[in-house]
């Protein structure tokens, strides 16, 4: 069984990205730019736009980070964006979800000028990618392909069970894995909160990415032995023994499925990371693209 290190996969994108950004200030060049706009401060949100920022200092990008409060009309984060659209030393934007309920997230999505839109969630993105066009892939499946690429993981005509719909992760996940690509074409089932049988068709899966946000839902038993697991959730569990008064749990059971696998993301320390790698690799190729 291989564990599938997101600590290390991404560690490699980042070298490469770290010396990438070296040759451009060598050549006199400026730095890629990276706007992180965070609106509140809900906890989680906060933990993953310090370390979106850690990250870009780590490589040499440049990064901004914009906080409005929660209570904010919906006008006041259009305007951020727009400003930031006509900013030409801003290469990517992204505003981290989820927003407060007054403001509209699609508005919001569909504000950012697609050739900023680094987090890949403009319909304009999307459409590209549905069409197999170069263009920002969602952080997070760019990050897992990034993943299966690191670790030389063999898809072709193997059966993927994407578990969860969503239009940041599940549904274009099952798009990457089906398209005719070096770590796609795989037969892809997508499946949600309305698909029956859901074991059965799990335990069909040569590999399993699990995206539906309920703590250690994946179990042993819905396995198939030597299927290939991605995890994908990210849960904070209220756990008193825990130094925070949580822990942070994945969508699979991880150790009993662990030992029925051939390869299986952690949590933390798989896709989170990845994620992250994703998002630089688009901050560069933003960058590149409007130089
Ligand atoms: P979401 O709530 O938008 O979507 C969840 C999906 O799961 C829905 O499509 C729903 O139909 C499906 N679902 C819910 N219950 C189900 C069930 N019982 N059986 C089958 N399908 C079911 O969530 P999301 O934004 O896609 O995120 C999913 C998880 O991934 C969350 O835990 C989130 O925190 C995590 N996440 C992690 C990263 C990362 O970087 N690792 C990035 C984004 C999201």
């Amino acid at each position: 069984m291989i564990v599938l290190d997101g600590k290390i996969a991404s560690q490699s994108v980042k070298d490469s990205l770290k010396q990438q950004v070296a040759d451009l200030m060598e050549a006199g060049k400026r730095a890629p730019h990276l706007a992180v706009i965070i609106v509140g401060n809900n906890g989680a949100s906060e933990t993953y736009v310090a370390s979106k920022v850690k990250n870009c200092a780590e490589i040499g990008f440049t990064s901004t980070l914009i906080r409005l409060e929660s209570e904010i009309d919906e006008n006041v984060l259009l305007l951020q964006i727009e400003a930031l659209n006509n900013d030409a030393g801003i290469d990517g934007i992204l505003v981290q979800l989820p927003l407060p309920k007054q403001i509209n997230e699609q508005k919001v999505i569909e504000a950012i000028d697609p050739a900023k839109d680094v987090d890949g969630f403009h319909p304009v993105n999307v459409g590209k990618l549905v069409q197999g066009l170069p263009t920002f892939i969602s952080a997070t499946p760019f990050g897992i392909m990034l993943l299966l690429e690191y670790y030389k993981i063999e898809t072709k005509g193997k059966h993927a069970v994407v578990i969860g719909r969503s239009n940041i992760v599940g549904r274009p996940m099952s798009i990457l894995l089906s398209s005719n690509s070096k770590f796609g074409n795989c037969t892809v089932t997508i499946c949600h909160s309305h698909t029956a049988n859901l074991k059965e068709i799990c335990l069909q899966g040569d590999i399993i990415v699990a995206a539906l946000g309920k703590p250690e839902f994946v179990k042993a038993d819905m396995v198939k032995a030597g299927a290939i697991i991605i995890d994908v959730g990210i849960t904070r569990v209220e756990d008193a023994t825990a130094k925070k008064g949580f822990r942070i749990k994945g969508d699979v059971a991880y150790d009993e499925v662990a030992a029925k696998a051939s390869a299986i993301t952690p949590v933390p320390g798989g896709v989170g990371l990845m994620t992250i790698a994703g998002l630089l690799k688009n901050t560069l190729q933003a960058y590149h693209d409007r130089s």
